[in-house]
């Protein structure tokens, strides 16, 4: 690769690393994220390495609820459930712009294995293990008014329901706002940096050796403390470490549908529980679209390439079609799919029937490891974290920032207010990204054909491909639609027809020769064609 502003911007990243930090994380997932952002705050010398694009894991790839787990209850998980809720309440509060209530309706049928009373009991627990402070407390309903409210669910053995609240949150923009606040906060994060080597010094690990994939160098980072955050991939990085098999985490894969609101639509997200396996299935509204999901099925094949099968889809498609009438959902109806791995620890072997509890393992040579979670719960894990990592490097820090401080910069300039562009762009942008929308006016101020939108029914515009290259390490056009942007999940063509024009600009801000454009537009076409490919007739 030549020099340009892609390598220009890397290196610099790189010459702070190889001077040594503090606290080095593996994985620029959720957890890793969240404990960058929390240790730089606290004042130490931070590094993150990221093997593909920051969120590129699990953490895009969920079902994109903040929520307290009320199915958790069943396995009497309570303090997990009172935790869940606390972190949501947290999250509402301080990343207002990425997570948002969303109303439930859970329908009670004949054949549910919890009848009426027994649901009302769990729905007054969950409300009481939030403290009665969730958005709103739960509703009961008759059958009578569900079918009044939603005529089109199956009133086969209808007996009633409920109405609860949790979130909705916009899962890789969470993980890329916690990534740019732990770079405000001056921590060295590099993304397409794979972590493959270790140095050992008295039995403790005192650095890395990385790979850039892009530029193909290795360079050494020395740190003082390390935490694997590398979800599904923690066993491979273990195996790396220790130089021994350890099995910590097993992975179960979970499929979404995404549908155009017109083919299944809902007022609120409705839980529908199968008949046969008594799995639940989510089906949420996501603005103009439906978000189905997901499957759980163990997986053992390769963490690298994970895709939705025909027969997840077709799980999917027989749950909403039996408690929808008159709905005839097909595959192909389907605009998207995504597929991703639940990081599960190992006692949590059967998914379904226990809870998602994480730990922070310390493995022999003394690094720390993260395994379990989900989403919900990241600050409060990134703060467990934090917290051991102080007590290793003995104090003299600051304590634990996160709980208090807003995920985002509000926008600090007047100036924005004055310029003059379309309404609800403006809003979507200062949503999106807090004080960054200054700089995006700056980019439109130059060239005004920025300010337009990529799809005309979607809010994305093309000055976010500049701002994510020199903002945010944006480098390859395939994170620009599956990650930065939601273009691949919601646009009818997934970004096919905008690729060429969408990788010509990226590639001009980061100073790429054609060949390596044409490069990743054939790899985007691969990566849509392996996704959506079960989609197919
Ligand atoms: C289908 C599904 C639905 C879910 N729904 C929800 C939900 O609604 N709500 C919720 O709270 N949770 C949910 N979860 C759980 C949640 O998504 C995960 O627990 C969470 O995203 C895990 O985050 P992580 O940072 O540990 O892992 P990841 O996001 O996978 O991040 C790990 C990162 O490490 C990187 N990495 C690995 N090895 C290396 C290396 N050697 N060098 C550098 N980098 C490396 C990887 O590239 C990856 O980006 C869901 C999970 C799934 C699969």
């Amino acid at each position: 690769m030549k020099s340009n502003f892609l390598t220009h911007q890397r290196s610099a990243f790189k010459k702070k690393l190889k001077k040594g930090v503090d606290v080095l994380i593996i994985g620029g997932g959720i957890n890793g994220a969240g404990i960058a952002r929390d240790a730089a705050m606290r004042g130490f010398k931070t590094g993150l390495l990221e093997k593909n694009d920051f969120a590129s894991g699990s953490s895009s790839r969920s079902s994109k609820l903040i929520h307290g787990g009320i199915r958790y209850l069943e396995h009497m998980d309570f303090s997990l459930v009172m935790e869940s809720c606390a972190e949501r309440a947290l999250l509402l509060k301080l990343a207002p712009e990425l997570v948002k209530p969303v109303e439930f309706l859970m329908p009670v049928y004949k054949s549910d294995r919890y009848g009426m009373s027994l649901m009302n009991i769990g729905m007054w627990l969950y409300d009481f293990l939030s403290f009665f402070r969730n958005y709103k407390l739960h509703k009961k309903l008759s059958a009578q008014s569900i079918l009044q409210y939603m005529p089109k669910i199956n009133p086969k053995g209808l007996k009633g329901g409920f109405i609860y609240y949790d979130s909705l949150v916009n899962d890789s923009r969470l993980v890329i706002n916690n990534i740019v606040s732990a770079h405000n906060n001056r921590a060295s994060l590099l993304n397409y940096c794979e972590v493959v080597r270790f140095q050992k010094a008295r039995g403790k690990i005192s650095g890395v050796f990385a790979v850039d994939r892009l530029s193909k160098d290795e360079f050494y980072v020395p740190c003082k403390t390390i935490v694997s955050a590398a979800g599904p991939w923690t066993n491979s990085l273990y195996l790396k470490i220790e130089g021994v098999q350890r099995e910590l985490l097993c992975l179960t894969k979970g499929i979404h549908l995404v549908f155009p609101r017109e083919k299944i639509h809902t007022k609120t997200a409705v839980v529908i529980i199968s008949n046969n396996d008594k799995r639940i299935v989510f089906v949420i509204p996501w603005k103009e679209y439906t978000l189905v999901g997901t499957t759980d099925t163990d997986f053992n094949d390769d963490v690298d390439n994970v895709y939705s099968k025909k027969e997840d889809v077709l799980y999917l498609l027989d749950m909403v079609n039996r408690k929808f009438c008159g709905l005839f959902l097909k595959p192909e109806d389907a605009i998207s799919c995504y597929a991703g791995l639940r990081p599960l620890l190992i006692s949590q072997k059967d998914s379904n029937a226990v809870s998602r509890k994480d730990k922070i393992l310390r493995s022999p040579s003394k690094i720390f490891i993260v395994g379990g979670g989900k989403l919900t719960t990241y600050r409060k894990i990134s703060e467990k974290a934090v917290n051991m990592i102080a007590e290793e490097l003995c104090g003299g820090y600051r304590p634990c920032q996160t709980k208090k401080v807003p995920l985002m910069e509000k926008i600090k300039s007047q100036e924005s207010d004055r310029f003059n562009i379309n309404k609800d762009v403006k809003k979507y942008l200062q949503r999106r990204y807090g004080n960054g929308y200054i700089k995006l006016i700056q980019i439109i101020k130059k060239k005004s054909e920025m300010a337009e939108k990529i799809y005309e029914n979607l809010p994305f515009i093309f000055a976010e491909i500049e701002y994510g290259a020199i903002n945010e390490l944006l480098v390859h056009i395939k994170d620009f639609f599956r990650l930065r942007t939601e273009i691949f999940l919601k646009a009818q063509d997934n970004g096919l027809l905008m690729l060429d024009k969408c990788a010509g600009i990226l590639g001009e801000n980061l100073g790429l020769e054609q060949k390596e454009i044409n490069t990743q537009i054939k790899e985007y076409k691969q990566f849509v064609h392996n996704s959506l490919n079960c989609l197919r007739r």
